[in-house]
Formats: C-alpha cells, structure tokens, sequence
C-alpha cells in the first residue's frame, strides 16, 4: 500500500482539510454495531424501487444505451421533469434551457452552491437542518449562517429572516430552505413563503429550495413552492431518492431562471459529464408514472407515522408538529435532561433503539432527538414498545 510522501501530506486543498466529518455517519455507524439495535436513525427508505421503473432501466439496458448523453440530461427525462413540476406546482420550465439532471440532490447542491458562490458570500441556512449542506457550502468557498428556528415550531419566518439580514447575515447572497424539513418534518404554508419571499425580494437575495420530500406530506397539509411566488430568482433542488425509494439510483434535478441553469449545466459536464443513461430511463418513467407509488408510500410512512406518534407522546415526548418527510423531531422527556447525545447513546445501548441527537442538524436542535420512520413495520412496532417500556422502567 503506498502511503503518501511526507512532504506532500501539507499540500493538499486546506478547505478541505478543515472540512468536519459528518457526526450523523459516524454516530449512526457507531451504535449499528450494538446487537439486536432498531435503527431509526438513517434517512433512508426501507421500500424497494417500484417494479415499473426497474424495467424501464433494465428495457434501456437492453437497448445498449450506453454512451454519453446530453449534459443536462436525456430530452425525454428533461420533459418528465418539466410536465412534473408543471403538474405539481403550475410553473413552466423549459426542458431545452432551464433544468439540468443531476447525480442526486446531493450533486445537485453542489452545482447550485458552485455557481452561485465567490469566496466568503454567506448563505442563510435555516435550523436544524441536514448537516450535509454545511460542508456543501464550505466546499464552495461560501460561509453558511445558522438561522435557529427552533423558537418558531422550526419555520422560518419572515421576522426571524429580517432579523438575521439586520445582523449576522448583512449582505447574504442566498438562503436554503428545505420544505417539507429533514429533520423536523415541519412544512411551510403557502402563506408562511409569501411572507418570507417578500423578505428575500426586498434584500435581493437567491432562493434555493430543496424540496426532495415534497411527494411525502401527510394530513391536510399541501406542497408550496417559492418558486411558485419568486421564480425569477428561485432555484429548485429536487429527487426521486426519497419519493420512489430510489437512493442509490442516484438521481436528482436542478430547474430554475435560464441564466442559472446555462452556468449549472456548463460546470455539470465539468463535474459527471452526464447523469448514468439507465437511470435516466428509470426517473423518466418514475416521473411520468410515478403518482400511484407515491400514494402508496405515504400511506406506508403515515401509518408508521401514527405509531410513533402515539408512542411517543404517551412516554412524554414534546414533538415539532410532523407533516411530511419521514421524521420526527421529538423534545426530550424532562426528566431525561437536555443532553441529546447521551439520551440518544443511552437509548441506543439500555433500550437498543437508534435515534439521532438533535443537537448534530445545528442550532435549536439541542435537546431533541430525530426518529426516522423510513423503516419496516416491525421495527416501527418494536422501536415504539422499547423506548416506551425505557421511559417508563426510568420513571
Ligand atoms: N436534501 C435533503 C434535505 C436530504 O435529507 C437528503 C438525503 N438525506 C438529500 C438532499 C440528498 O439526496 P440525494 O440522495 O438525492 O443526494
């Protein structure tokens, strides 16, 4: 095995040296060792990729399509996304100019930072968040602003925005908003973004927003979208990841304003050259026929939901109201103390129950713990009775 040469070891990239680990990865990967652990801990579908889309990519395999396609993406997958969105949310983008196909959200973000960031441009990042997005926007030379959410019921609102602006975040460049949230399941109302548009308008500000788990919204609440209200300067970051169980496909897409997306395209081919051609097939399809797989997810995940839900309040658990993705933000019993990494460690060890500490999604996260309801029946069943007969074995 090489090891590096000694004088080399100074010389690589110090941005990237600097770089945290991801404490979510390694907390999950520490307690996946216990014996006989439930793991609610990972955002990940427990569902399989529906049968239809998995013969749309093996029928393409087999059709020997196997060379470079398009930077942005396959035409066909270009206008999925574009009647999809068009359905969703009544906004038109033009398949030619104004999306781009992606390696997942997650490359997705890394396009959107790369091409909006100079050196030291700040992003407002509303929290608790997924970390990811921290070490995303260093990576890209920017500074993210933590926006604590957590006295608000985790929304950010208009105020709070302004507030930030007048201070800590003078003189931003953009602002994440990540609707419905991971990982507090929270989900704006079409008001709540109206009000923090005008906010982003007035200070001349660019929007992303990550709107992965907007097919998984439960109860009476409906998707919005800023770009519904801001498009011309809205970027929207979206997958099928969580949506149709599709993440390690690795798909994702960017749509927004044409002068973007010609600039997010441009460094695309730079990045992936082009997103695998199997797997375009297989979003085309999921996004052209996906809506019974939806319906059928969100039924899964609301029963699951219900659950742990109901488990949870019984044993004293305060929780961030849950509308959609798969989580749910629960504020530890009183009793337990606010330390979220030793409630979450003792429940992982005394209770073999996984959960992730609150206080690893950034500010206003101390104190809970995230409880991903991405898994099987069973172990929403079994999760529920031990951390019951846990709080209760305490009282
Ligand atoms: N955005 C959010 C808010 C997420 O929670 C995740 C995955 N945990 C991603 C993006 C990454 O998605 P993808 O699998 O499409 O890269």
């Amino acid at each position: 095995m090489p090891r590096l040469a000694k004088n080399l070891s100074d010389k690589t990239n110090t941005r990237i040296k600097s770089l945290p680990q991801s404490k979510i990865d390694a907390f999950a990967n520490e307690i996946a060792q216990i014996p006989d652990i439930v793991k609610l801990t990972i955002g990940e579908p427990d569902l399989e990729t529906p049968e239809h889309i998995k013969q749309a990519a093996i029928a393409d395999i087999k059709r020997n399509d196997s060379h470079y396609a398009p930077e942005a993406g396959k035409p066909e997958l270009l206008n999925a996304i574009s009647n999809y969105l068009n359905n969703k949310l009544g906004v038109r983008y033009d398949p030619q100019s104004e999306i781009c196909a992606t390696v997942g959200v997650s490359e997705a973000l890394n396009l959107t930072f790369m091409t909006l960031l100079n050196p030291g441009d700040k992003v407002l990042v509303p929290t608790p968040v997924w970390g990811v997005y921290f070490g995303i926007i260093e990576l890209a030379g920017g500074i993210p602003i933590e926006i604590d959410t957590s006295d608000d019921h985790f929304l950010l609102t208009a105020s709070k925005l302004e507030q930030t602006l007048a201070g800590e975040g003078g003189g931003a460049k953009a602002l994440i908003l990540t609707d419905p949230s991971n990982p507090t399941g929270r989900v704006y109302t079409k008001t709540e973004l109206i009000e923090i548009a005008q906010v982003i308008s007035d200070h001349d500000l660019f929007a992303i927003t990550d709107e992965i788990y907007a097919e998984l919204i439960y109860g009476h609440k409906k998707h919005y979208s800023l770009t519904q209200i801001i498009p011309e300067r809205t970027i929207l970051l979206s997958g099928l990841s969580k949506s149709v169980a599709m993440t390690g496909w690795r798909i994702g897409y960017i749509a927004g304003p044409q002068e973007i997306m010609q600039m997010i395209i441009k460094i695309n081919l730079y990045l992936v050259c082009s997103v695998t051609d199997n797997v375009q097939a297989a979003a085309t399809e999921a996004l052209t026929n996906g809506e019974q797989d939806y319906i059928a997810a969100r039924a899964i995940y609301e029963k699951r939901l219900n659950i742990l839900h109901t488990a949870l309040v019984e044993s004293g658990f305060t929780l961030a109201a849950p509308e959609g993705a798969f989580y749910i933000f629960a504020k530890i019993p009183k009793k337990f103390g606010t330390d979220d990494v030793k409630f979450a460690t003792d429940l992982a060890h005394k209770a073999k129950v996984g959960v992730m500490p609150g206080s690893y999604f950034g500010a206003g996260g101390a104190g809970f713990v995230r409880l991903s309801y991405a898994a099987s029946d069973t172990d929403i069943q079994k999760a529920a009775k031990r951390i019951k007969n846990y709080v209760k074995r305490l009282q």
